[in-house]
C-alpha cells in the first residue's frame, strides 16, 4: 500500500475544503488500518465547517465510515485483516463511572473530542483528524475498539450511515424514549437523523408517525421512510398536530433540528404527559423558554438523546441485522452518492435543507 492517499482537508473554519495527498501514519500496537469504502456526510461535519464546532486545524473531516481493514497492529484481538467495519467516532473506555454505570454514550474518557492528532501529515507538517477518525479519506488509522465488525452482506453505504446517523436516530426511539406499538410520534426535522428517527419509529410499530419540517420538498422522503403524515411546519403547528391526535396531542415528539424554537414546538406538540427528545444538538446561547406552570401541570418529560443512549459495540450489529432482515429499511435515505472532491457542494446542500445523507463512495463502482 503506497505511503500516501487522498483525504478532504479542511485549513480554517469557515474555509472551502479541499483533497490534499496525505502521508499515512504507522499503525502501532492496538491500532488497526481501515480502507474506507462508504463515508456519510453529516451535519457535525458541517458544523466543522462553518464554526460552529471549533475544531483544530487543519483538519481531515468526515467521521461517519465503514471499509475495510487492511492492516492491525501488535495485540489487536477486535479485528482482522478483510473484516467489514463500521467506525465508531465515540468508542466507549469501558472503565470510567459512566461506562461502568452502563451509559457508554457519555463515556467521560472517550476520544469524542473534536479533532485530534495521530501521526497524519501534509506536507511534512501534522494534520488533525475530526473526531479521531478523519473518514472522508482514503484510509483511517483508528484504536481497535473504534471498529465494529458488520456482516459482509450488509452494503459499505448503509454501513457507514449505522455509525452516527442511524444509530443517533434510531436509539433515540428504542433507547431513550422507548416507542411502543400503538403509539403516536411528532419528528421534528427532517435530515439524515430525523428520517431515521422516522423509520425507526414506523418499526417499532407506532401508529402514526407525523413528519415535520420547513421544506414541503422533504415530503417524498418522509413518506419512503413510513411516516404517515406530513406537515410543514408554522406557527399553527401543535394545532395541526392536535387535529390529528384526536385533540390531545402526541404521545412522542422528537426534535431533531437542536434550536430553543423547535423544541418549543415538540414540547408544545405532545400530550399531557407526553415525551419529548431532544436529538438535535443546539448553541450554548439559545435559551428554552417554559413556564414553571406549564412544567408542572403539563406532567411532560423533556429529555437529551445523546449518540441514541446506545452502546454502539451492542447496536451497530443490532441495527445491521434489522437492515439485513427487512425490519429497517434504509435505502431511502442515500439521496446522493458522490465522490471526495464533491463533498463541499453536499455542504452547500445541507446548508440549505435539501436532500437526506450524501455518501461518499471509495473503490467502488460509483451508482447513479
Ligand atoms: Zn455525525
Ligand atoms: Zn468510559
Amino acid at each position: 500500500m503506497t505511503a500516501y492517499y487522498n483525504g478532504l482537508v479542511l485549513q480554517s473554519a469557515g474555509a472551502r475544503p479541499s483533497v490534499a495527498e496525505l502521508r499515512r501514519p504507522e499503525v502501532g500496537p492496538g491500532q488497526v488500518r481501515v480502507a474506507v469504502r462508504a463515508a456519510g456526510v453529516c451535519h457535525s461535519d458541517l458544523s466543522m465547517v462553518n464554526g460552529t464546532i471549533r475544531p483544530s486545524y487543519p483538519l481531515v473531516l468526515g467521521h461517519e465510515a465503514a471499509g475495510e481493514v487492511v492492516e492491525v497492529g501488535a495485540n489487536v484481538t477486535r479485528a482482522a485483516v478483510g473484516d467489514r467495519v463500521v467506525l465508531n467516532w465515540q468508542p466507549a473506555c469501558r472503565t470510567c463511572w459512566f461506562c461502568e454505570n452502563g451509559e457508554p454514550w457519555l463515556c467521560s474518557t472517550s476520544s469524542g473530542v473534536a479533532s485530534l492528532e495521530n501521526g497524519v501529515t501534509l506536507d511534512d507538517e501534522p494534520v488533525h483528524v475530526a473526531l479521531g477518525l478523519g473518514a472522508f479519506a482514503e484510509q483511517v488509522v483508528a484504536p481497535e475498539n473504534a471498529v465494529i465488525k458488520v456482516p459482509s452482506a450488509l452494503e459499505f453505504e448503509v454501513a457507514a450511515l449505522l455509525s452516527c446517523g442511524v444509530l443517533t436516530g434510531a436509539g433515540a426511539v428504542r433507547n431513550t424514549a422507548r416507542v411502543r406499538s400503538g403509539e403516536s410520534v411528532v419528528v421534528i426535522g427532517l435530515g439524515g437523523v430525523g428520517l431515521s428517527v422516522v423509520a425507526a419509529a414506523r418499526a417499532a410499530g407506532a401508529s402514526d408517525v407525523i413528519a415535520v419540517d420547513v421544506s414541503e420538498a422533504k415530503k417524498g422522503l418522509a413518506e419512503a421512510a413510513g411516516a404517515t403524515d406530513f406537515v410543514v411546519s408554522s406557527d399553527a403547528l401543535s394545532k395541526e398536530i392536535r387535529t390529528r391526535t384526536s385533540g390531545r396531542g402526541a404521545d412522542h415528539a422528537f426534535e431533531c433540528v437542536g434550536r430553543a424554537a423547535t423544541i418549543r414546538a415538540a414540547w408544545r406538540a405532545t400530550r399531557r404527559g407526553g415525551q419529548v427528545t431532544v436529538v438535535g444538538m443546539g448553541s450554548n446561547d439559545d435559551l428554552v423558554q417554559l413556564s414553571a406552570l406549564d412544567i408542572f401541570s403539563s406532567a411532560r418529560t423533556l429529555r437529551s438523546s445523546v449518540y441514541g443512549s446506545a452502546d454502539p459495540d451492542l447496536e451497530i450489529p443490532r441495527l445491521a441485522e434489522d437492515v439485513l432482515t427487512g425490519r429497517l429499511s434504509l435505502n431511502h435515505l442515500i439521496t446522493n452518492r458522490i465522490t471526495l472532491a464533491e463533498v463541499p457542494d453536499a455542504f452547500d446542500q445541507m446548508s440549505r435543507g435539501e436532500g437526506a445523507r450524501s455518501v461518499v463512495t471509495i473503490g467502488q463502482a460509483l451508482l447513479p
